[in-house]
């Protein structure tokens, strides 16, 4: 079973993160990573009338008259694509390169270079055709996946959303937490969420990565590639333990070109096994 890469050109040419600078080096730099379980695959748009499930026709008018959300389409094409494939099992695992990010896009709201919420509609998509499976979302972003927690609510989702932020929340059910990366070490907190996942069991997991927590980054709270590198290793391990390695890495926030090379790759690398 191969490992697939979600890319498209548009998203080296005119990404809202940092308008178009963050993937300069891509898709070159696949040539780096060249291995007969790899697929490099086009990310393709998202249909509207899924896009219509999730967010309002008013949100879908203001992505369209944004430009700075051009990608947006492509973007969660190909993390709804990713997620189908990898539930379906003609995908081991991926990885979805993104030009817009999703996480804080709500129902009828987008800001932080978010446009639509595509880890929410690639679960949608997955309802759709497979029924309601059980799905743990970790986002481990620098910042808080104000939109994912909105929609998984609103739309009743069976979710698990764990969210490594700046707060500490717990909901009743304990199915939606968010840790603080002030009150804990990163790495045990990534540890809770293995634990709580077992607990919950999940058909499919999905990783919100952002590398803004990178030394130096805009969110920056001292994480490095190495760090990175652990978080991948623990995550593909439960997805091997708990749903057969189904595990679908969303790129989020950051903004440095070589960081976002090289911890791209490097958690592609771990995602090869
Ligand atoms: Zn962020
Ligand atoms: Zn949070």
């Amino acid at each position: 079973m191969v490992t697939g890469v979600f890319y498209h050109p548009s998203f080296s040419r005119r990404s809202y993160l940092t308008l178009g600078t963050r993937l300069k080096d891509f898709p070159s730099a696949f040539e780096e990573i060249r291995h007969p379980k790899l697929r490099i695959l086009e990310s393709p748009r998202v249909s509207d009338e899924l896009i219509l499930k999730v967010h309002t026709p008013r949100h879908v008018e203001e992505v369209k008259s944004d430009s700075l959300c051009s990608t947006a389409w492509h973007s969660a094409g190909g993390v709804v694509k990713a997620a189908e494939m990898v539930y379906g099992g003609k995908l081991r695992n991926a990885f979805c390169y993104i030009g817009a990010g999703g996480h804080h896009a709500g129902r009828d709201y987008f800001w932080g270079y978010c446009c639509f919420n595509d880890v929410v509609l690639a679960v949608q998509n997955l309802y759709d055709k497979f029924g309601r499976i059980r799905v743990a979302i970790i986002d481990t972003d620098a910042h808080h996946g104000d939109g994912t927690r909105q929609l998984v609510d609103l739309l009743d989702f069976q979710v698990f959303h764990y969210c490594i932020c700046s707060t500490d929340y717990v909901s009743k059910d304990e199915l939606k937490i968010d840790v603080s990366y002030f009150s804990r070490d990163y790495l045990d907190a990534v540890e809770e969420f293995c634990e709580r996942a077992e607990t919950f069991g999940p058909e499919v997991i999905f990783w919100y990565f952002g590398h803004d927590t990178h030394v130096g980054e805009y969110g920056d709270i001292g994480l490095t590639v190495k760090d990175y590198i652990d978080i991948a290793k623990i995550l593909r391990e439960l997805a091997e333990k708990v749903c057969e390695g189904k595990l679908i890495v969303v790129l989020g926030g950051g903004s440095i070109p070589e960081i976002a090379k090289e911890s791209t790759l490097a958690v592609i690398r771990v995602l090869l096994g």
